[in-house]
């Protein structure tokens, strides 16, 4: 069941969104060569409880983190964790959710760790062209297969693939509510958008094959071929005057 928005329902959602954004850009000021994946998590964590939210990831699911921290061809639900230190030209998604006042914000993205390779700066700059694709169908007579076709023609365009098994969704009182957001589909098809729909498209998109696979972990996701994946995501609202980002502060 969709959940549409009233006026102050999107005015708890714009605060969740930005406190999102916020932890995010909190996050990318502290990564650099050296850092734990557990420290990001902990600035995260921090700045969401400094602005009087939750962090809506951690027990979600029993997942045991603030953020899902993911390196390389990490894709997605990566622990952060003591152990796991970055270097010079990894990349790392950073994906987050806020809970404030009963609602929820959804964003990732994608940071360069020091100087990383043209192969992979290309990567993460086409994901997120892929959403910005995206955000250019949004609107009230669009369907939901309009979006995941405008993230798939253009990752395919410049030769990378997107994450199949994975999918954006609907965000809410709840992290996760109908309807799902696929990053592929055809054009024209799906339920339509509707004003106070609030969705959050998130491109994955790997440099080599779609396929993925879950780690014993129970969590974390990765690139069967071991190439890298890059993720963007922003949660959105559909209004009369277009889509409009509630997760992007900067
Ligand atoms: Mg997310
Ligand atoms: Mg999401």
């Amino acid at each position: 069941m969709i959940h549409l928005k009233n006026q102050s329902q999107l005015a708890l959602m714009r605060d969740a969104g930005k406190i999102t954004g916020e932890a995010i850009l909190a996050a990318g000021e502290a990564i650099k060569p050296g850092v734990t994946t557990a420290h990001i998590d902990h600035v995260i964590r921090t700045y969401i409880e400094k602005c009087g939210a939750t962090p809506t990831f951690l027990g979600y699911g029993g997942f045991p983190a603030s953020a899902c921290v993911s390196v390389n061809d990490e894709v997605i639900h990566g622990i952060p964790s003591q152990l796991r230190v970055l270097k010079e030209g990894d990349i790392v998604k950073i994906d987050v959710g806020a809970c404030y006042r009963g609602y929820n914000g959804d964003s990732a993205r994608t940071f360069a760790v020091g100087k990383i390779s043209d192969e992979a700066a290309r990567l993460i700059r086409v994901t997120e062209e892929s959403f910005y694709e995206a955000l250019k169908v949004i609107n009230e007579s669009a369907r939901i297969g309009d979006i995941g076709h405008a993230v798939e023609s253009h990752c395919v365009r410049n030769g990378f693939s997107v994450v199949r098994r994975y999918v954006g969704h609907g965000v809410g009182a709840e992290l996760h509510e109908d309807p799902e957001v696929p990053n592929f589909g055809a054009a024209g098809h799906g339920i339509r958008l509707m004003r106070g729909m609030t969705i959050a498209v998130e491109p994955m998109v790997n440099a080599g094959a779609a396929a993925v696979y879950e780690l014993p972990d129970g969590w974390t996701v990765k690139t069967k071929d071991g190439s890298l994946s890059a993720h963007y995501e922003h949660s959105i609202a559909v209004t009369d005057n277009g889509p409009e980002l509630l997760t992007k502060v900067d």
